[in-house]
């Protein structure tokens, strides 16, 4: 039998260049090798867990999410793509999940905690919201999924289904398998940090580059990426580290050795932002274009 993929996104809003290089980029290549069932779902009920007095921006959402999907290559005859509402034994399972797990545990969840920040929940957090990791686990066992390409964020949220499968097993017999994550390698794709320099390019903060933006779009948003504050003339040294352009150069180009003197070059001074930015959006236009063509 063929290894089963679930990954999914939440209908926030459009996708960008972190869901591409974090997971939508493994996810054609998974499909495309025919070796797994993959399953791709849009999390419409778990994006209402934090957005849940706005339902028309998920709805809208999802057809925009679809439509994503589609112009980066996956495939409605390879993957099965579905709407999580539309799967009421998903929820089922979330109502027997719920007694697996501690209010101290999903405390712990790492990447819930920062969000609960991010969102000023501190004094009110929705109970769907702060209990979002258990439906989480119930669409990843529900369809029993070997493995889950993501980025790392994501972590948290696989390890916690482990454990709900574990526990699950142990009590009521065998059942559930427990799925792996498949984050990529390097660093930076896992995470991918936002055009402001946050360390998260996330939807909901809007320091993104979308799928969808239009070239101007995007070479306005490469331009006005943060860089080295103190760089100010073209002759002056310049920062490589925390440098969001060649961040995004490591991650994105692939001329490494071009790169590797670019940086040489503005480490020593005589290498002016604007080029570097040229290079960049060149180098993201690359990847954009055949998939706003597609769109
Ligand atoms: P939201 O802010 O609404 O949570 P999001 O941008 O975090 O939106 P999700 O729908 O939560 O996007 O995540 C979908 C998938 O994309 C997950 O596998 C997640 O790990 C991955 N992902 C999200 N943001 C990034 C990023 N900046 N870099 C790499 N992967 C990312
Ligand atoms: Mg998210």
């Amino acid at each position: 039998m063929k290894k089963i993929i679930l990954t999914g996104d939440r209908p926030t809003g459009n996708l960008h260049i972190g869901h591409y290089i974090g997971s939508l980029k493994n996810r054609v290549e998974l499909q495309n090798s025919g070796e797994y069932d993959s399953y791709i779902m849009i999390a419409d009920a778990q994006a209402l867990t934090d957005n849940f007095k706005t339902p028309d921006k998920i709805r809208e959402n999802i057809f925009k999410v679809a439509c994503d999907y589609l112009s980066v290559g996956i495939d409605p005859e390879k993957s099965n793509i579905f709407i999580q509402s539309q799967i009421s034994e998903l929820t089922e399972l979330n109502f027997y999940f719920e007694n697996l797990v501690t209010v101290a545990r999903l405390q712990r969840n790492p990447t819930v905690k920062h969000e609960i920040q991010q969102k000023n929940f501190e004094k009110s957090i929705p109970v769907g919201f702060f209990c979002y990791p258990i439906s989480q686990a119930a669409d990843i066992l529900g369809i029993n999924a070997d493995l889950i390409p993501c980025g790392v964020d994501q972590l948290p949220m696989i390890e916690q289904a482990r454990e709900i499968a574990h526990d699950f097993n142990s009590i009521y017999g065998e059942l559930f398998k427990l799925p792996e994550p498949f984050v990529p390698k390097d660093k930076y794709s896992a995470r991918l940090p936002g055009t402001d320099g946050n360390e998260k390019m996330s939807k909901s903060i809007g320091n993104c580059i979308y799928l969808c933006d239009d070239e101007k779009t995007l070479h306005d948003k490469v331009f006005s990426m943060y860089t080295d504050p103190n760089h100010i003339r073209m002759e002056d040294k310049g920062q490589v580290e925390g440098n969001m352009v060649f961040l995004y150069l490591d991650v994105f180009g692939q001329d490494k050795e071009k790169i590797a003197e670019m940086k040489e070059h503005y480490t020593r001074g005589g290498l002016g932002d604007v080029a570097c930015k040229k290079y960049l959006f060149e180098v993201l236009n690359g990847i954009l274009k055949p998939i706003r063509e597609k769109r």
